[in-house]
């Protein structure tokens, strides 16, 4: 047996929010409904059904779905098979009227009847197409629209309690990078080594492996080459960039460049240039400045070193219950970051069929400087 497989045994408990945390999400989904003029929210499994009821519900094809109103008793329609998980979950202590189906009833009837025929019913974005089209049909009269637009205005900006969960997300990404000298070297592949990853991941409490990328050497130009049976060389560098679940659905992502033996002289001059830049980044995220000006910070330290044709996507995206969501930190987007706005700040260099590096934290925006919730050591690290 090997250590990680003792360390795999202990399993986390699910975790959910406190119900009353939970009732004012919902309280303050429908004045955002209300106030948004839609008549209600359709939320179907996933990332916000669990953002508002802590229902951690599995996507099948049988309907299951929450109806938020603007104003009223909000209902939850799930397939009578489903019914005691979700009574099992918080929405067992929420006071939603659980309204259940049966194999041979028609799930969608059930929903547009809830809801005024003419209304403008918002669906979740993360709604199966085939879901939306038959809601369609159930409901001719109806304008359907979209509930991210409303429910990004509460996802956006994390409570306290969501910066703790993201806390402790990133703490135990950070005791997996920690470990990945023992198991990054050379005459490995990179498969090999992934798993060991992956094997940690869960070890540290996460409840998935949501990704695991080992780029070694030219893999390590193609920021989202995955795993392969390359084998690792001497003198190589490698981008590991993971993350995975945590049991309250909070989610880790932290990508730290290693060399396996000393790299060539190339590569670490442009380390130095994307630490720079990576650090830039970090220093200006405060309240009130653009999400673009901070990927600016970063673009400008890596094309002032005429590296910039090599930095080949965004800075940053915002975490939480989903490894990507808003705020994006990219060109163009001029929202302003607020206190309790979380985002990675990733910049990378590529140099296609050679090598490539990336430096990823996250960080949570505070009331006057931005906190990096990763705290590993971001020198170039030579195994
Ligand atoms: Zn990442
Ligand atoms: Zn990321």
């Amino acid at each position: 047996m090997t250590d990680t497989d003792t360390a795999a045994v202990a399993v986390p408990v699910p975790h959910h929010p406190p119900v009353a945390d939970l009732a004012d999400r919902l309280a303050r989904a429908q004045r955002a409904t209300l106030a948004a003029g839609v008549d209600a929210l359709l939320i179907s499994p996933g990332p916000d059904l669990r953002y508002l009821t802590g229902y951690d519900a599995i996507p099948l094809e049988r309907l299951t779905c929450l109806v938020l109103p603007a104003q009223g008793d909000p209902v939850i329609v799930v397939p009578g098979l489903e019914k005691p998980a979700a009574l099992a979950s918080p929405i067992g202590n929420l006071g939603l009227e659980v309204l259940s189906w049966g194999e041979t009833d028609d799930p969608y009837h059930l929903v547009a009847s809830l809801l005024p025929p003419q209304g403008i019913a918002a669906v979740d974005n993360h709604m199966w197409a085939e879901k939306v089209l038959r809601l369609r049909d159930a409901m001719p009269g109806a304008t359907q629209s979209l509930a991210g637009p409303v429910l990004r205005e509460l996802r956006i900006r994390k409570t306290p309690d969501e910066v703790e969960a993201l806390r402790r997300a990133g703490a135990a990404i950070d005791r997996v990078h920690a470990q990945v000298h023992r198991w990054l070297r050379a005459g490995r592949t990179e498969r090999e080594v992934g798993k060991d990853i992956a094997d940690s991941i869960i070890a540290e409490g996460h409840v998935s492996v949501d990704f695991v990328i080992v780029g070694s050497g030219p893999h390590g130009a193609s920021p989202h080459h995955e795993l392969s049976d390359r084998v690792i060389l001497q003198g190589e560098p490698v981008v590991v960039d993971i993350g995975g679940t945590m049991p309250d659905g909070y989610c880790s992502d932290e990508t730290r460049t290693y060399s396996v033996g000393e790299p060539p002289a190339e590569f670490t001059d442009y380390y130095a240039v994307l630490q720079a830049a990576q650090a830039a980044a970090c220093e200006h995220v405060s309240p009130g400045v653009t999400a673009e000006s901070v990927d600016a910070a970063a673009r400008d330290v890596i094309t002032a070193a005429g590296y910039g044709d090599y930095f080949v996507h965004r800075t940053g995206h915002g975490i939480g219950l989903e490894t990507h969501e808003e705020p994006y930190i990219v060109t163009g987007n001029t929202e302003l970051i607020e206190p309790g706005m979380a985002f990675s700040i990733e910049p990378g260099i590529y140099l296609p069929g050679k090598h490539g590096a990336r430096i990823e934290d996250i960080l949570v925006c505070g009331e006057t400087e931005g906190e990096r919730l990763n705290l590993r050591p971001r020198d170039l690290v030579v195994l």
